[in-house]
C-alpha cells in the first residue's frame, strides 16, 4: 500500500493500522538503532514490551508476536543485546500453529498527514500511549501501580524517542509532576492534558500540518458534555473527559480500515 494515498479516516474513531504501523517503527525501527542495547536502555525495552503484552489489545497474531518477544528478551540475560541478535528476534513467524506476525508496512490512517512530514509516527505514538493508560485503568484496582504506564512511557521517550527535543520537553513535564499521580484513572488525564499542553505549544507553529491544527482536545463537537463554562471561562469537565478517554480509546473503537 501507499503510505501518502488519501484514505477516509473519521476523527472519532481510532484505528489499528495507525497502532500496527507504530508498533513496527517503534520495536524494529526506533528501538534497533544503537548497535547493542545495554544497561537502563535495556530495561527500558524489556520494560515496554513486557507493557504492550500486558495491555496491548491487538490481533491475536499481534499478541502472540509479542507473547514471544517477550519471552525471548526474558531469557537473554547477557549484559548487551546486539542489534542482530534483536532483529533477528522481531522477524514474523506466519508458519508456527499460532502465527505471530507485526506487519512490517507503514500504513497511516487516523495519523495520514496532508504531506509525508506531518503526522505519522509521533501522531501513532500519542495514540498508543493514550489507549495503554486507558486499558490499565480499566483493568486493574486504581490505586495498585498507578505509574505502571506513564514510569513506562517515560523511559521509552527517554531512552528511544527520535525527536530528542520532543523527548527533552516531556521528560521537563514528566519530571514535574508525574510523581504525584496516585491512581491509573489519574494517569489517563495526566497523559490527556500534557499532551493538550504539548498541543498548545505547538499550536500555530511550522510542525502543525495545515489541515490537522493543534487543538485542544477532544473539541467541542467530539464531546460537548466534556466542556463547561464557570464564570465566563471555559473549563474541562474532568469527569466527562474522563468517561471520554475510556470509550475514544477502547478496544471497541479500534477499527481495522486498511489493515490487510
Ligand atoms: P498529535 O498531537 O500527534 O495527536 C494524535 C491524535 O491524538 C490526535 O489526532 C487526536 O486524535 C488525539 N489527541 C490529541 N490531543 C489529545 C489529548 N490531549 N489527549 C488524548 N488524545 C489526543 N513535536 C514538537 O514539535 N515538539 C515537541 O516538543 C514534541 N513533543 C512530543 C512528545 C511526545 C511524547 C510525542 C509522542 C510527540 C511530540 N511531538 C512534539 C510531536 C507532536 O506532539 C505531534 O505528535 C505531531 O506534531 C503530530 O501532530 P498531530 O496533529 O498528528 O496530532
Amino acid at each position: 500500500t501507499d503510505m501518502f494515498q488519501p484514505k477516509h479516516a473519521d476523527r472519532s474513531k481510532v484505528y489499528m493500522a495507525d497502532l500496527e504501523s507504530t508498533l513496527h517503527y517503534s520495536l524494529r525501527v526506533e528501538a534497533a538503532r544503537p548497535a547493542k542495547l545495554s544497561g537502563a536502555q535495556l530495561a527500558a525495552f524489556k520494560c515496554y514490551v513486557a507493557l504492550l503484552v500486558k495491555y496491548f489489545p491487538g490481533r491475536p497474531c499481534v499478541q502472540t508476536y509479542l507473547q514471544i518477544l517477550d519471552g525471548w528478551l526474558r531469557n537473554w540475560t547477557e549484559a548487551e543485546l546486539p542489534r542482530n541478535a534483536l532483529k533477528e528476534a522481531m522477524k514474523n513467524n506466519r508458519d508456527a500453529s499460532h502465527p505471530a506476525v507485526l506487519p512490517t508496512n507503514v500504513t497511516w490512517v487516523g495519523c495520514q498527514g496532508s504531506e509525508p512530514q506531518f503526522r505519522g509516527y509521533p501522531c501513532g505514538l500519542w495514540t498508543l500511549f493514550h489507549l495503554l493508560t486507558v486499558q490499565a485503568a480499566q483493568s486493574g484496582p486504581d490505586k495498585e501501580l498507578p505509574l505502571e504506564v506513564l514510569n513506562t512511557l517515560r523511559c521509552y521517550v527517554r531512552h528511544f524517542f527520535g525527536c530528542r527535543d520532543c523527548a527533552q520537553h516531556f521528560e521537563a513535564m514528566a519530571a514535574k509532576s508525574m510523581d504525584q499521580v496516585a491512581g491509573r484513572e489519574e494517569s489517563v488525564l495526566w497523559l490527556w492534558s500534557h499532551h493538550n499542553e504539548v498541543n498548545a505549544r505547538l499550536a500555530g507553529g511550522d510542525t502543525e500540518d495545515p489541515n490537522f491544527p493543534k487543538l485542544q482536545w477532544p473539541p467541542p463537537d467530539l464531546c460537548p458534555q466534556c466542556h463547561k463554562e464557570e464564570r465566563g471561562v471555559h473549563a474541562w469537565d474532568e469527569p466527562a473527559v474522563l468517561t471520554f478517554l475510556k470509550g475514544h480509546f477502547s478496544p471497541a473503537n479500534i477499527h481495522l480500515d486498511y489493515i490487510e
